[in-house]
């Protein structure tokens, strides 16, 4: 992203206003002068918890803490990479995009390769309507020639250099081929095809562009399924098949189902299941849920019905624990044995399918039933190490709903009351409590200066004009990084907290200035001036103290000079 000039999404970010971004696209209304609240559409709610912020072009939602600015609202909400996201601003506001030169040279890099793997997808369809075995076995499993066009299925034939000829005419296009890893190279330096005599079907990013092929063989043979390389283009743990579908059927992901195989995303869609998505032959991956989480709030896992099927499913409960959230559902499905998804809806239809699937085990559910598994709640002892055990998952999520429910579930099955769990966790606030603490309001006076500082000026950039005084030396944590803060918000006078964010898109700092931007402080707007500078003098106090306490130690230690003597009584007078 380094390759558009920084300057230029800055200004963009200058013309493009927010607000407008977003009323266009969902029901909005004004709260106060410059608050605005919608429903959320990035989680499913009733009530509006998703505010929007004119005059920090700053978005929040309060439900599922989403947020950020233009740009990431128009990836998000439509789907788009970052450039894209670009284009499309500039685009409105009627600005070019400047190309630097770094940017050519990275798309000559991938591009040739987007457009070989579109050419060999081509190849293999045309090569399908040749092959009336091919087109035998697939109407054989239950695909229609439609859903087959959909998904682009194709066929590789059964010849070792069929596509090397095809494509493979100069050394460059070989290599190509094989960069996009359709070709394996030889000992003695020639080459032939990867995917011979296999059903082909191309794996597409989620803007669409083929990135990669899985091949099935259609008799015996060894591998069932094989997969492209990783190639440049092409990575497994982070895509999804099927989802670029998905995406294309749906406005809105109401839910998401992740099944194990191409076969069953597509038999699945070809019956109206048309959200389903397959991880290309590895265990789920915390990226992949993360890929998912952009686009619903409910995810069903699909698995086998049999022992492999549950360690499986509890692997995959381990990848969302950590990002479980009240908002989020989270289903494990379990397939009656013998049964594969595409089977069980071919067999039973959509709507009986649907059915099953609102029969899912919950969250809650799956995580009991599979810790029962191994416990003996007859005994004290038992009991004592089911809870033991099942509190080292609970204490993982976030304090929240989800968090109080599993307590209350795991007391009554321990047979204890849930205080008694609660005082043995340390965990005795309640759930209101708790809202309160998270409802994330801050009171000026019970923050540190530092604090203080970095949430009013992230969530007022100009008042880094105001510091007429050097900044005092200091050494706290998060300094450098306030230091750093002024130095853009002076370097950019008319920046917002959304143009601030922007700075640090994909760096660790991401999250931290997002929080800062969340947070509501109980100060009215014509006070913030002063608070803000009455920050900046508590951090001059602070560097006082620590050159005070330097000083000090140092007197205990090896003595001070005559001049450092009057400087630390000076330095204490003033304080
Ligand atoms: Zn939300």
């Amino acid at each position: 992203m380094d390759h558009i000039p920084r300057e230029f999404i800055s200004l963009l970010l200058d013309k493009v206003d927010l607000v407008d971004l977003i009323s266009a696209r969902l029901p909005i209304k004004k709260k106060s002068a410059n608050n605005f609240f919608a429903c959320c559409p990035f989680h499913n709610e009733k009530t509006p918890s998703f505010s929007v912020n004119q005059a920090k072009q700053f978005y929040y939602c309060f439900g599922c803490g989403e947020h950020g600015n233009a740009i990431d609202f128009l990836m998000k909400y439509d789907h788009l990479g970052f450039v894209e996201t670009i284009e499309t601003l500039a685009r409105q506001v009627g600005l070019e995009v400047p190309r630097t030169q770094h940017q050519e040279d990275k798309q000559d890099t991938t591009a040739p390769l987007y457009a070989i793997t579109a050419e060999a997808a081509a190849f293999y369809q045309a090569q399908l309507k040749k092959s009336p075995r091919a087109i035998d076995y697939l109407k054989q499993r239950g695909l229609s020639g439609t859903i087959a066009k959909q998904f682009g299925l194709g066929y590789a034939p059964a010849q070792w250099e069929q596509l090397l000829q095809q494509f493979g005419d100069t050394a460059q296009n070989k290599q190509k081929l094989l960069q996009a890893g359709l070709t394996i190279k030889k000992e003695d330096g020639g080459y032939y095809d990867r995917f011979r005599d296999r059903i082909m079907f191309p794996i597409h990013d989620r803007r669409g562009r083929i990135i990669g092929f899985g091949g099935r063989i259609i008799d015996q043979g060894e591998p069932k399924y094989l997969n492209s390389p990783e190639t440049p283009i092409f990575q497994k743990g982070q895509e999804l098949y099927g989802l670029y579908q998905s995406l294309q059927a749906n406005r809105k992901l109401n839910r998401l189902l992740v099944v194990e195989g191409y076969m069953d995303v597509i038999a699945l869609f070809q019956h109206g299941i048309n959200y389903a998505v397959a991880t290309l032959g590895t265990a789920t991956t915390p990226h992949h849920l993360h890929q998912l989480l952009r686009y619903t709030n409910e995810i069903i896992f699909c698995f086998d019905g049999d022992e492999a099927g549950r360690r499986a499913a509890w692997r995959a409960f381990e990848v969302v624990l950590p990002m479980m959230h009240d908002e989020l559902q989270i289903k494990f499905m379990f397939l009656p044995e013998g049964d594969d998804p595409d089977t069980l809806v071919a067999r039973e239809g959509k709507e009986r399918f649907e059915e099953q699937l609102s029969k899912a085990l919950t969250f809650t559910n799956f995580f009991f039933h599979h810790q029962l598994q191994q416990a003996d709640l007859s005994s004290m002892d038992g009991r004592a190490r089911f809870t033991a055990q099942a509190l080292v998952y609970i204490k993982q999520l976030a304090p929240g709903v989800l968090q109080e429910m599993l307590l209350d579930e795991l007391a009554k099955k321990a047979r204890i009351t849930a205080e008694q769990l609660k005082q043995q966790t340390g965990h005795t606030q309640s759930v209101s409590a708790k809202r309160i603490a998270n409802g994330r309001q801050i009171k000026s006076q019970t923050t540190t200066p530092l604090r203080l500082a970095l949430i009013l000026l992230v969530q007022h950039p100009e008042l880094a004009h105001h510091i007429s005084e050097p900044l005092p030396e200091l050494s706290l944590p998060a300094y450098p990084f306030f230091i750093k803060l002024i130095e853009i918000c002076r370097q950019h006078p008319h920046l917002t907290t959304g143009g601030l964010l922007e700075f640090w898109r994909e760096q660790k700092e991401e999250k931290l200035l997002a929080k800062l931007a969340s947070w509501e402080l109980v100060i009215p707007e014509t006070g913030v001036k002063e608070e803000f500078l009455g920050a900046i003098r508590g951090l001059t106090r602070s560097a006082h103290d620590q050159v005070i306490q330097r000083m000090l130690a140092k007197a205990a230690q090896q003595g001070l000079s005559d001049e450092e003597k009057s400087q630390l009584t000076q330095l204490i007078a003033d304080k």
